[in-house]
């Protein structure tokens, strides 16, 4: 059996830069034991009612209430967060997600009656939403307290074991595990394995029954290629580019507060937030001096913030050194190119502390218009007609999200419906995300398969269709034998009831002849 040299993974907090604690990469017979053991504890799952899962959950729940004080501060620890972001986007957010849960999670997973088609007249048809198995979660660094539990409570809801290799950045190292075990939550129902891209390529090689992925593009490809050897279904909750589009009926005020919540909010490090914002020309000047104005007022995290007392800080840090290189680049990049910095622009020295930035004299050339920023950076560009705006907002490889601000709320939807997004806000950002009753998922490289709502829970089962047929003494009219005149029947009824011209007297005795012909022949 292969071994895995324990490499050392450090965990750093990103506002001292000091070492928090180390994890490692788990070893092949772990994996292959926490495999063994999803196993053994899905056959139970799959006996529970909904219900009883429910039951489950609402323990994770109520220690995450409990403890929530605990948690933030380990969250804050490792993400470098606003304290308040993190009680907003992480601990309310999955308690609003249980609670929508609990009662969503008996509505869609139940058996389910469709009608039957003319051909099927006297049978019944049901969909039996049926657990897969075992579900293999893996998640990014930015929301390691949703990003893991979400797509887990679901996979559990919908009656799967489920695997989860939380980030390695920021892996929740005793928390997660305190808040699976210490719950009281069903034993082993979720597993937490630690480590990097060498555990996850060895989680997928144990062959899970479906991959739940959130991260980025490029090692969605890597796993979807990996998944497919294996045929394994995946979903990937990918990167994005959001764009908000601003018409020049807004209230000024409003829209630039909710743009800045929309870029800035996590420091910018949402797969949703504010990536580019496209203002109309005859606002332009005043949005941006507004914009510039407000950003720079925000309190940033600092190195000396006492990580302990945070709310004085409106926008943390940057939690990792690799996605302030990523911001450096592309803010250097499209200055090259001709962009202006009008605040912010540049790290605190030695930190990763990256102060709100609004650059104008943007255009579609420069990186920071074309690719994930990842960072509390707001280009502004200007637009002169509701066309050429969408035309902005689509000429992106991504489709993530994005918002239409306009007080004229049918402009805004006709122009939401033509932007090539999964997810899309009027008049605020992001926060369709807000409802875990819609799905959530991207469009083009953004990424497929839908997570929350009704398709978060179905994308976890296998949806069996079944047939349900009396068990009478006579055979189908379309079985065996094969005669001419079942033949010419068919046809006449192919004729008089699915043709325009529709004949009822002479479909009706088509069907009766057929089936007076399934009558007489009796099973031998
Ligand atoms: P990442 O792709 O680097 O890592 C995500 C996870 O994948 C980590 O757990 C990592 O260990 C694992 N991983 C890395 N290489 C792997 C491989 N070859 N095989 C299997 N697993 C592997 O992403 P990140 O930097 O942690 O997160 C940031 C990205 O996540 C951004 O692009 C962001 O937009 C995206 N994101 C998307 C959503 C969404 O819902 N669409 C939500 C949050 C973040």
């Amino acid at each position: 059996m292969e071994t895995i040299k324990a490499t050392a993974i450090p965990v750093i907090n990103p506002v001292t830069l000091k070492k928090i604690y180390e994890i490692e990469e788990t070893e092949q017979a772990t994996i292959d034991f926490v495999f063994t053991k999803a196993k053994t504890v899905q056959a139970a799952i799959a006996k529970m009612s909904v219900s009883e899962r429910i039951e489950e959950v609402l323990k994770i729940r109520d220690y995450i209430i409990t403890n929530r004080e605990t948690i933030l501060t380990h969250l804050v620890l490792e993400t470098g967060k606003a304290r308040l972001d993190g009680l907003t986007s992480e601990i309310f957010e999955i308690l609003d997600f249980i609670h929508v849960y609990q009662k969503l999670s008996l509505k869609v997973l139940r058996n389910k009656k469709v009608p039957v088609p003319l051909v099927l007249m006297g049978k019944k048809s049901e969909i039996w939403p049926e657990p897969l198995g075992t579900v293999l979660v893996i998640t990014p660094w930015n929301y390691p307290l949703f990003q893991v539990l979400a797509p887990s409570i679901s996979a559990f809801l919908a009656g799967n074991a489920v695997v989860v290799k939380p980030s390695e950045v920021t892996p929740l190292r005793r928390i997660l595990e305190d808040i699976i075990d210490k719950s009281g939550f069903l034993k082993n129902a979720i597993q937490i394995v630690y480590g990097s891209a060498s555990t996850a390529v060895r989680l997928i090689d144990a062959k899970p029954d479906k991959i739940h992925f959130t991260g980025s593009c490029k090692t969605g490809k890597k796993i979807m290629a990996q998944a497919s050897q294996h045929l394994i279904s995946v979903d990937l909750e990918l990167g994005g580019k959001d764009a908000a589009i601003v018409f020049e009926d807004v209230n000024i005020e409003r829209a630039v507060n909710g743009i800045m919540w929309g870029g800035y909010t996590t420091a910018g490090q949402s797969c949703t937030s504010v990536e580019r914002c496209y203002v109309h020309e005859s606002i332009f000047e005043k949005f941006v001096e507004l914009l510039v104005d407000k950003s720079r007022k925000l309190r940033i995290s600092s190195a000396n913030r006492n990580i302990e007392n945070p709310e004085d800080c409106d926008i943390g840090v940057i939690t990792t050194e690799f996605q302030v290189q990523i911001i450096e680049e592309q803010i250097k990049d499209a200055v090259e190119k001709g962009a202006k910095i009008l605040c912010g622009g540049k790290r605190e020295a030695n930190t990763r502390v990256f102060p709100p930035t609004v650059l104008i004299h943007v255009n579609h050339s420069m990186k920071i218009m074309m690719d994930e920023t990842f960072g509390p950076v707001i280009p502004v560009m200007k637009f002169k007609t509701e066309e050429e705006a969408i035309e902005f907002a689509n000429d992106s490889q991504y489709g993530l999200g994005g918002s239409v601000w306009s007080k004229d709320i049918t402009r805004a939807r006709r122009v939401a419906a033509k932007i090539k997004t999964g997810n899309l806000s009027i008049n605020n950002h992001m926060l369709n995300e807000g409802n875990p009753n819609l799905p959530f998922g991207g469009t083009k490289k953004s990424g497929f398969g839908r997570y929350k709502g009704e398709a978060g829970l179905l994308t976890f089962c296998n949806s069996k269709s079944v047939l349900i047929d009396k068990n009478s003494a006579v055979i189908d009219p379309n079985w065996y034998p094969f005669t001419k005149n079942k033949y010419l029947l068919l046809n006449q009824i192919i004729d008089h009831f699915f043709s325009r011209k529709k004949n009822w007297l002479k479909f009706i005795k088509a069907g009766m002849t057929m089936d007076s012909i399934g009558t007489k022949e009796k099973i031998k």
